[in-house]
């Protein structure tokens, strides 16, 4: 077993090799510029890229018309909340979303504040799921946008968004879905879950950094999205400027390769974080599992560790690589904001462990991560018990908290 072991897939994943494979030629041999049309240069790279639009609309339910290439699921997020509200500006001015949702989208909407815009932003409960009344109360005349993410990135919790689809249908309201945990891991399709917009990253899904998509549905009359950048007619015009062929190459190979291997990943990885799981709860005392278990990617565990400082314990895991929360949030020991919103307590919530298991992830290694932490916990917590004296860890129970 080679150390040190990567458990953090839902900060990035590592680049499948056979991505790397189809990549290549698309750096050096054919580097040709999609939009060049009068060569053959030209023309190679428009259909690489044609193909890969295939590739990434099939995983999602979508036809290839239907997806535009950006950097990532953080410009298809921006794209989708400011090109929407900018478009819909005179039928209204309002936009509901989750107080979980990635930086990505709540940031985004915080600018739309700045700029006039009302914003919902939808509690979660202890399991981390929203309440669908909730959803129906905060509509008014005057909302345009609902987003809600697929997937939770650090919890990975799993967001009714099929209902919320129905809802914002029934009123006429447009529905955006960060889905840049769920794709390629779960089975996502368009037009069960009746989502206007969807954004999606490569990088999430075993393809490289730096490109991503935005589902964008046809609809009559046509849903209107204004650009963030002008200079060309790329993209429908909705995001120009030279396509990353190479990038977009990799992120269809990627798509093709989740099509086909999602369900065995998918159950053997399930398998792999629920023995995680119960070697946890057998083996270390404290252990609380944050967010909804059953409404869950397979992949996800994220448990609370009783009695443990945050910092000392990540420390601690040494050669794991694990974090404690979103990766743009890791560094500062500031707890996650996700797990607040479950209602999980400060200590609580920085001495948390975000497992994400991923396609090169191996029994083996999940067995010396418990190991590992049957043995480095009652050693923190005897050190809190040297310092902190009548503060010292009195094993609860373990639970598993949540459904
Ligand atoms: C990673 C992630 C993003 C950001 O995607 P980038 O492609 O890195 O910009 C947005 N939303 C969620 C849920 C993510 O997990």
């Amino acid at each position: 077993m080679k150390l040190p072991i990567y458990l953090d897939y839902h900060a990035t994943t590592p680049v499948d090799p056979r991505v790397v494979e189809a990549m290549v030629p698309y750096f050096a041999e054919r580097f040709g510029n999609a939009s060049s049309r009068t060569h053959k240069f030209g023309w190679d790279a428009a259909e690489a890229v044609d193909r890969a639009r295939g590739e990434v609309a099939r995983l999602i339910g979508a036809r290839a018309r239907e997806v535009i290439f950006t950097s990532g699921a953080t410009e298809s997020n921006n794209l989708a909340i400011k090109g929407t509200a900018a478009a819909l500006r005179d039928r209204g001015d309002h936009v509901i979303t989750v107080v979980t949702e990635h930086h990505a989208v709540l940031d985004t909407c915080r600018r739309l504040e700045r700029e006039g815009v009302r914003v919902t932003y939808l509690p979660v409960g202890r399991d981390g799921l929203i309440d669908l009344d909730q959803v129906r109360e905060a509509m008014t005349d005057r909302t345009i946008l609902i987003s809600v993410m697929a997937a939770n990135n650090e919890i990975g919790v799993l967001q009714p968004i099929g209902e919320i689809g129905r809802i914002a249908r029934a009123r006429g309201v447009v529905f955006h879905t960060d889905a840049a945990q769920a794709t390629g891991k779960i089975p996502f399709d368009v037009e069960a879950l009746q989502a206007d917009l969807v954004s999606l990253t490569a990088h999430k899904l075993y393809g490289p950094k730096g490109v991503g998509a935005l589902f964008i549905r046809p609809r009559t009359p046509k849903l209107p999205i204004l650009p963030m950048f002008d200079g060309g007619s790329q993209e429908h015009g909705l995001r120009p400027g030279t396509l990353n062929v190479p990038g977009i190459v990799g992120f269809g190979r990627a798509c093709a390769i989740c099509q086909d291997e999602m369900e065995q990943d998918a159950a053997r990885l399930g398998a792999l974080r629920d023995r995680l799981l119960a070697g946890l709860l057998d083996r270390v005392e404290g252990i609380a599992v944050n967010g909804s278990l059953a409404e869950r990617l397979p992949q996800n565990l994220n448990v609370s560790v009783e009695g443990v400082e945050g910092e000392a314990l990540l420390m601690g895991l040494g050669d794991i690589a694990v974090s404690a929360g979103a990766a743009c949030a890791s560094g500062a020991a500031e707890p996650s904001y996700v797990l607040k919103a479950l209602g999980v307590s400060d200590d609580l919530a920085l001495a948390s462990l975000r497992f994400g298991l991923g396609r090169f992830t191996t029994d083996e290694e999940v067995d010396y991560v418990i190991d590992r932490l049957a043995t480095v916990v009652p050693r923190l917590r005897q050190t809190v018990d040297s310092w902190a004296g009548a503060r010292s860890y009195r094993p609860a129970r373990s639970t598993t908290g949540m459904s």
